[in-house]
């Protein structure tokens, strides 16, 4: 049966998923915890198809199979980066390909999974924005890299996947549907934490307010980059169109709801955005949402004869920040070898990932 015909299992929020299940096993016959077997499989053991369903009756699985699937990930490459970093190109059942990063860390296993394939934002900084955008993925096609990612990792002896931010291709919160539903599932269906779990956003401010209505704690992450709007619409096209005075009211309005943790990505590039009379307004707006600082140094892309900030500017505007009283760091570029650092992987910024706590 064509693919378009059968439901997403992958796609479905928990409840949902419960209730279709209760009515397919009940419409054949069935008792009820054959509904619970197959959560158990999706959730738990990550089986990778409903064949591999096994404790299902051969006709059950069967039967299943005529009206549903999972969108499961496959493996187009995977990269292994010197410092432990790995980058896998998921090809997705139409042939699109998105990205996932995978960052170990002393403590924290973090996974950069993609909202879609290609993003339309235009960022001048970030290839992706150069690449234009394709199409949005499906909850299920954001779930399936940290299905397919989990597996690889348990495999790999990495260890269990600690964290999530949404900061691979595209931006999220121009995929809403999907990319709540998508957090619904890893939260309630798979038990990743919400604060361990971050959301990245250029400053789309209806999906930063829609965020800050959900009542579990989903970190936010803002792509900053400049602390002033006529700057920042030089390397944020959006800006036009959200202005920052509008996004750092959304942001209040996020940080106003309660125990939401908030980060500002500033990438820093020579002679652009790194002026030291800049950071007096950034320790501002910081301070305005109590958000913690990244610092990340520009990493190279093709089409922009840009240079990351020398280190010592770099860490005079991190000190500058903390004498202002606003917590900064300095971000080491991660698996730059295998193009998965920031910007490189078409990414809004893999390097954020520590200062995305859980
Ligand atoms: S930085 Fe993020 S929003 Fe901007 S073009 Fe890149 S992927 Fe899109």
């Amino acid at each position: 049966m064509a693919d378009q015909l059968r439901a997403d299992l992958l796609s479905l929020p928990p409840d949902a998923l419960g209730r279709v299940l209760i009515d397919h096993f009940q419409a054949r016959g069935q008792p009820a915890y054959r509904a619970g077997q197959v959560e158990r499989w999706i959730y738990t053991a990550l089986a990778p198809s409903i064949e591999a369903m096994t404790d299902l009756p051969r006709a059950e699985r069967e039967a299943l199979a005529e009206r549903f699937m999972l969108s499961e990930a496959e493996e187009a490459t995977v990269a292994k980066s010197q410092d432990g970093t790995v980058k896998h190109v998921w090809r997705l059942a139409d042939g699109e390909l998105v990205e996932s990063v995978l960052i170990p860390t002393e403590k924290r296993l973090t996974l950069c999974i993609s909202s879609q394939a290609g993003c339309a934002m235009g960022c001048t900084f970030c290839a992706t924005g150069w690449g234009g955008f394709r199409r949005q993925l499906s909850a299920g096609e954001i779930v399936a890299q940290y299905r397919a990612s989990r597996r690889w990792a348990e495999a790999n002896e990495l260890g269990p996947v600690t964290n999530i931010v949404y900061m691979g291709m595209g931006e999220p919160l121009a995929n809403r549907a999907a990319v709540h539903d998508s957090l619904t599932i890893l939260n309630r269906g798979y038990d990743v934490g919400a604060r361990r779990i971050t959301v990245s956003t250029v400053g789309l401010v209806p999906g930063i307010l829609e965020l800050a209505e959900r009542p579990e704690q989903f970190r936010l992450a803002l792509s900053l980059h400049a602390p002033e709007s006529d700057l920042r619409r030089s390397l944020i096209p959006l800006e036009r169109r959200y202005p920052l005075p509008e996004v750092m009211e959304a942001l209040e309005h996020f940080n106003e709801a309660g125990g939401k943790r908030i980060t500002f990505e500033y990438t820093m590039i020579a002679g652009i955005n790194d002026a030291p009379e800049l950071i007096e307004p950034l320790a501002e707006l910081a301070r305005r949402v109590g958000a913690f600082v990244n610092l990340i140094p520009f990493n190279p892309i093709p089409y922009q004869d840009w240079h990351a900030s020398p280190p010592a500017r770099i860490r005079a505007f991190a000190a500058g920040l903390e004498r202002r009283g606003v917590t900064a760091a300095v971000r080491e570029s991660r698996g730059r070898d295998i193009d998965a650092a920031c910007g490189q992987l078409r990414a809004h910024a893999l390097v954020h990932i520590e200062g995305t706590r859980g």
